[in-house]
Parts: structure tokens; sequence; C-alpha cells
């Protein structure tokens, strides 16, 4: 059966729960143990993938489909966690569920109430998953800040559990911020009292506190904060700032925190090893050989969340070829009003993500074009692949005005447009082609140089699709159709000929990397960057 990591935060947003649960689960698989990860949002969407960029930051997708929050994506690239549409409950989903089975009379005739209902439901829903994956921890993440009125259904549930369980079986780590005053020279310990305050009014006492913190805490003010928030000496951790993300398991292996966890849940294994980890990853992201410039052509560039996935898998591709990746974010739309090549000047590799809406559009086209006229690497994902298609229709075969019906849908060239099943669409939720899909790839392409394989399957986001009605014309002119969904004759990669490396995908290759293993394409445009850099 498996045992259970609650993780839980205090004080502020944005401490980085999902970074120390996926770092967890990297302590504990290097201890030899199977974990997964799962995350409990508490607002009322059923998954993000109705909201804006700005209000969420990316939307990860799994295998399996789910659009779901970007903190699986720290558990998928740390860890060897499977994560799925049942990996991240929400509060809508739980009262959808509830509802549903209100409406079909399911409660014999109860009064359906919070509790128990919903926090039963709450309780199976992470049960199913630990089960399911049939590991030896689940670390659950819980959500929202302590003291939000949304999180408390969250909270009782897992209160219940460790009721349930008993000691042994379950822990709860606190991951809260020691403000650090500069007036007064020291760090502040009451915001966290208060935190551990409010856990406490509903029956959670943390095992384990985990202390952000900008700087280094002393002996003394570990003993302050384990007396007032009546946890052991041992287990107050310091959780300070760090460059790279991925030295965070590191820093909590130094201070025992993976042999706290286990001697708290009655578990005996051997030491555990990060040393590839560490000379691997860290080596190489503190004192890398070389360096690149990639350009990233986005609309919510002034927000990293917005393409997470995109830039940790850039940074993943300089791992692998020993090159620290500079990224440079271009705005899009100053691309419509500026001077391009001053703007893209530089660039060793320039990157289109996915997005939304007409916003921005003509200024990725115009990137697009710099990028094929001046043989600079370009790699295309998502939307980026359909603005590479329309800019090729455009100036290269001469179909003007040539867009997607997505920004045009008057146009007398629609080169990308919506498959039939996607006409038909009205709920806007999870209803676009999503999850992971089978590609075939071209012998003899850049791609099937960097996959190595014919035969492989990426996770897809997205509503419209390459037209083929469009595809002899553009193959005279020199598109390389590169990968193929065979079964339903889909377009998934396209590329350029007489150009050093021009990728672009329908899907998102950037959900299948890991710093320990980048994504083939990902790695392939780094090398090519890199080449293009030393001419
Ligand atoms: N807006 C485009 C579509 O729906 C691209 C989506 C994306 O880039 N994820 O097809």
């Amino acid at each position: 059966m498996s045992k259970f990591i609650f993780v839980t935060g205090g004080v502020v947003s944005s401490l980085g729960k999902g970074l120390a649960s996926a770092s967890i689960g990297k302590m504990l698989e290097a201890r030899g143990l199977t974990t997964t990860t799962m995350k409990c949002d508490p607002y009322l969407n059923v998954d993000p993938g109705t909201m804006n960029p700005f209000q969420h930051g990316e939307v990860y997708v799994t295998d399996d489909g789910a659009e779901t929050d970007l903190d699986l994506g720290h558990y998928e690239r740390f860890t060897n966690a499977k994560v799925g549409k049942d990996s991240n409950i929400t509060t809508g989903k739980v009262y959808y569920s509830v509802i549903a089975k209100e409406r079909k009379g399911e409660y014999l005739g109860k009064t359906v109430q919070i509790i128990p209902h919903i926090t039963d439901e709450i309780k199976n829903g992470i049960r199913k998953v630990a089960k399911e994956r049939d590991v030896d921890v689940t670390i659950v993440e819980i959500g929202g800040t302590v003291g939000d009125i949304e999180s408390l259904p969250f909270l009782e549930a897992i209160r219940q559990m460790r009721w349930e369980l008993g000691t042994g079986y379950c822990i709860f780590i606190h991951l809260t911020l020691l403000p650090f005053i500069r007036s007064a020279g020291e760090h502040k310990t009451k915001p966290t009292q208060h935190s551990v305050g409010r856990l406490r009014e509903i029956g959670i006492t943390p095992d384990i506190l985990l202390c952000r913190t900008e700087k280094t805490i002393t002996k003394e003010q570990k003993e302050k904060i384990a007396l007032f928030c009546s946890v052991d000496r041992e287990a107050v951790i310091e959780a300070i700032d760090v460059k790279y993300i991925y030295e965070v398991p590191l820093h909590y292996q130094k201070q025992g925190l993976d042999d706290l966890i286990l001697r708290k849940l009655n578990i005996s294994r051997p030491e555990g090893d990060l040393h590839k980890w560490e000379d691997f990853v860290i080596k190489r992201l503190k004192s890398p050989k070389h360096e690149v410039k990639i350009t990233v052509v986005g609309k919510y560039i002034t927000l990293p969340d917005a393409y997470k996935s995109i830039y940790e898998s850039l940074v993943h591709g300089g791992i692998a070829n020993d090159a620290r990746v500079v990224i440079n974010k271009v705005d899009s739309e100053d691309l419509e009003k500026g001077n391009i090549a001053k703007i893209l000047e530089g660039s060793d590799g320039i990157l289109i993500p996915g997005g939304f809406g007409v916003r921005g559009i003509e200024g990725k086209i115009r990137a697009v074009e710099y990028a094929r006229e001046n043989k600079i690497p370009f790699f295309g994902i998502c939307l980026g692949m359909q603005v590479a298609t329309i800019e090729f229709a455009r100036h290269v075969c001469g179909m003007k005005n040539a867009n997607s019906k997505e920004f045009d849908p008057s146009t007398q060239y629609p080169v990308i447009d919506l498959l039939e099943e996607q006409k038909k669409v009205r709920n806007m939720g999870a209803s676009m082609r999503l999850g992971a899909y089978a590609c075939h790839v071209v012998k003899g392409t850049h791609s099937h140089k960097a996959y190595k394989k014919e035969n492989i399957a990426e996770r897809h986001r997205h509503r419209y699709e390459f037209n083929n009605h469009f595809r002899k014309d553009l193959e005279k002119k020199g598109v390389v159709f590169a990968g193929i969904h065979q079964e339903r004759n889909l377009v998934e990669i396209i590329e350029l000929k007489d150009h050093p490396w021009f990728v672009a995908c329908q899907f998102h290759p950037e959900f299948k990397s890991k710093p320990d293993k980048a994504h083939p394409l990902f790695q392939d445009f780094i090398a090519a960057s890199l080449a293009q850099r030393s001419k």
C-alpha cells in the first residue's frame, strides 16, 4: 500500500510547492522508491484548459490528453512518475462529479454536503491514483495558500486521511516563507508561526517545515521555529533560493530531508545517489563549454510561466550540447512595428511556440520569413508550425493572404483549417485534439536524424491542422512532410529543403523533455544553432 506525503503552502503563493514536491519525488526515487505526484487545485474551473496564460501560466498536457496545471510538468521533468488525467484534481472536477452523482440519485436521499461528500470525493481521487500507480509513495501537492477559503475541503480531506491511515503512513510537509527584513537585519518567523497556527486550527500539524528564504538560516533561528511551530528541530529545513531549479533536490538531500521523510514514514532504504544528476545536469548548467542565443517569439513573453516547458526544454537541449542557452524573449507584436533585422539580429536559432488568437500573428510570420531567408535554424511548435506554413504559402507559393481559418475565416488560401469533427464542437473545455498521437517520421529528414526512429508519439493541444488540400503545392516549392499521423493522414512535422535546420511540428515536444534526457528535437535544434553560431 502506498504511503502519502501531503505538501501544503503558507504565507504567500508562488513559493514553489510544485518544485518542492517534484524534488522530494526525485530524492525518494534516488533511494529506490517508486513515487507518483499529484496536484489538488482549489479553483472552480474543471481544468486550466479554458484559462488565459496570464491567469494560469502554461497549460501542461499529459499523454492521456488531460489539460493540467504546469506543476505536473515539474513532476515529469524531475521524476519517472506517471502523471495523467487523474493526477490533477480541481474543485471544479470534484463538484462536477458529486453533482452528477446527486442527479443520478446515487446519494440515496441524503443531504449532499461538503463534508462528507466533497471530502470523500477528494479522498477517493487521491486513493485511486495511489492504488492504480501502485507506488511506494504518493506525493500530493495542495494548491493555494493555507488560510484560503477555497482550499479548506482539500485540507479537511487530507486531515481525515492522516487520521484514517495513522502516523507512519502519512506525513505533512509545509512550505513556508521566512522573509528577511533588511532594516532589522534578520529573518522573521512570525508569518510562519501564523501559517502553522492556521493549519493546526484545521487539525493538521506539519511534520516538516520547508522554509523558503533568500539567506541562510542560523541554527538558533531553526530552534526558534521548531519550538514555536511544534516540529522536531531536525525537521526545519532550509529551502534557499537557487540559481537552477534542478539544484533543489541536492540542497534538500544535503540537509538529510530524504532520511527524515523515510524515518517518519517508517521506510528503510539504502543511501540515495544523486551523483549522476549532479555531474551531468548541474555541472553542465553551471560551467558549460559553449553558449548559444535562442530567440523565442511569443505574445506572453512578459510572463515566465506562460512558456515554462519550452524554456526548460531549451535548457535541456543546452545541457545535452554542453551549452548555456541564453533565451532572448521577443514580443511578436514588436515585430509588427519595428525593424525585424535589428530585433532578431544575433539569434543563433529562432523558436515560435504555441498560442491562440490573432494577436501577434503577423509578427510571428515575419519572424519565420527572417529565419527562412537568412537560413537561421528555426523551430516551430504547434501555432509555430501553422505560421510557418502560412509564411511559406504566402511568400514562396504566391498564395496572397494565405492564412489559418482561425485568423481569417474568409481567406482564399486556408492552408490551416479545422477538421470536420472540430467544426461541430460547441463546448470549449477539453475539446481540442489532445494528448499523445502516433507519428511516422520520414527517413532522411532532420527529424529522423534527431529521433533516430520512425515511430514516435507526441502530445497535442490544438483545434486547427495543416490543410491537405495544399500539400502538393507546398511540396513542389520545397516543403518536406517529415512526420505524418498515418491513421488519419494528418501532417505532424514539416521541414524545408535548402535550409540548415527548419523543423516545425504540430505537436508539443516540450512536454516530454527532461534535464538528463533532452527531447531529441530540442537537442538537435540547439546543436544546429551552435553550428550556426560558429559560422
Ligand atoms: N491556435 C492553434 C490551434 O488551435 C494552435 C494551438 C497551439 O499552438 N497550441 O490549432
